[in-house]
């Protein structure tokens, strides 16, 4: 069983340099007993602002393979390298490279923080594990004290996807991690539910164009990034901030797809997942159903035993959801995730709402759209990878 040990976050600070200070005895314990941990090449789960984290030593390629031996994570999909201070960072980059303006600007309006920027990467320093081969590497620095704290302690870029199972959905909480990986982490830090509670944005300005591409949407918003690039170059050319798939396409990564979810299954629970879109138009040839439609196929269906239990992900405001709630059929397991008036807290519970009715031991989990602005950008891109099906609700019907 692993070892879980509370950590304080509220006892971290940090000085200018990123040199933490921590004045709680426990934490401060925990923290070296983990950095030792990680120096003698073992994983160690511990929390970040976006999802719980497996951290080994980026700079060693023996730790950082125990981080795919224990996810089962495929060998072609790059880590994230984590970072405590921007000395930290120049000192992984090629000797030679300039950071760009634009990186600048986003360094200094979104780190500490959930935005993960793509550098040219210097072979002689970053293993070829971490970055898959590739000519890039990705780079953060974490805003939750515990993360940023654990690396500046253990005096080491930290490389540190989620802490699950490849596939699955990302941990929010310790128990999750626990539950998840019992049996394969020692030792997981426990600093309470993650605030963000979705992965970082990934995101590559190192071509030419001067543009700026978003690879993964996350934890900063694309209306952020635009905001802040706005307010910085006012007067100059601002870049143009481009969402993958739904702004440019890019063959070379549709061939060697490197963001997650474009090759493999992700953030899917052991159950069944369907999407239900009631406000977003149909692609020509999608059939739309009625509720009544839904709630009879649900019943029918031979994967579950009647009475069905069928887990609910909606937002509180939801016309859809108080309509299928009505059927006195159906073992309604409802989580919900929020208002739509407040996305950050939709983000913040997604992935908890996923984990809570796969441990409900529901048999099928519906989930319903949110508008792909803002975080709902994050939150659709991670709902769509998650579920197997979707279903068109006739919007009139509601
Ligand atoms: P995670 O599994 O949440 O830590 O996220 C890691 C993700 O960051 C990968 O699946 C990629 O999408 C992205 N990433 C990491 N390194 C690179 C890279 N060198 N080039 C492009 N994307 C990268
Ligand atoms: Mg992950």
């Amino acid at each position: 069983m692993p070892k879980v040990l509370k950590c304080d976050p509220t006892s971290i600070s940090f000085d200018n340099d990123g040199r933490p200070r921590i004045t709680s005895q426990y934490t401060r314990a925990a923290l070296r007993l983990a950095s030792r941990r990680l120096h003698d090449l073992q994983p160690v789960a511990f929390p970040t602002e976006t999802v719980y984290g497996l951290a080994a030593i980026a700079l060693n390629p023996e730790a950082a393979s125990r981080i795919f031996s224990t996810k089962g994570r495929p060998a072609d999909n790059p880590l994230i390298v984590h970072v405590s201070s921007q000395s930290m960072l120049h000192s992984l980059l090629p000797p030679h490279f300039t950071i760009p303006p634009s990186y600048q600007t986003l360094i200094d309006a979104f780190w500490p923080g959930p935005l993960t920027l793509l550098f040219p990467t210097d072979i002689s320093k970053i293993p070829s594990i971490i970055t898959a081969s590739h000519s890039t590497v990705a780079v953060r620095m974490p805003s939750h004290p515990v993360a940023r704290a654990l690396i500046a302690v253990s005096n080491a870029p930290l490389a540190a996807p989620s802490a699950n199972s490849s596939g699955k959905p990302s941990p929010t909480r310790a128990e999750h991690v626990f539950r998840d990986l019992n049996g394969k982490v020692g030792l997981i830090l426990d600093g309470g539910p993650c605030d963000i509670g979705l992965e970082s944005t990934v995101l590559d300005g190192l071509h030419h164009d001067g543009n700026i591409r978003i690879l993964r949407p996350g934890g900063i918003t694309v209306e952020q990034i635009e905001e802040a690039l706005r307010l910085a170059h006012s007067g100059h050319s601002i870049p143009r901030v481009l969402v993958h798939r739904r702004d440019f396409v890019d063959d070379a990564i549709e061939q060697a797809p490197t963001t997650p979810g474009m090759k493999y299954r992700h953030y899917s629970p052991a159950i069944p997942v369907t999407l239900l879109r009631a406000t977003s138009h149909p692609p020509a040839g999608a059939n739309s159903i009625s509720p009544s439609t839904l709630l009879a196929s649900l019943k029918s269906s031979t994967v579950a035993n009647p009475p069905p239990k069928v887990g609910l992900l909606a937002p509180s405001e939801s016309a859809l959801a108080k309509k299928l709630l009505q059927d006195p059929v159906i073992q309604w397991h409802r989580y919900t995730l929020g208002s739509l008036s407040e996305m950050s807290i939709i983000a913040q519970r997604l992935f908890d709402g996923l984990l809570s009715l796969e441990q409900e031991g529901v048999d099928l989990i519906l989930i319903e759209e949110v508008p792909e602005e803002n975080e709902g950008l994050a939150i659709m891109n991670r709902v769509k990878k998650a579920a197997s099906e979707t279903c068109w609700i006739v919007p009139n019907s509601l």
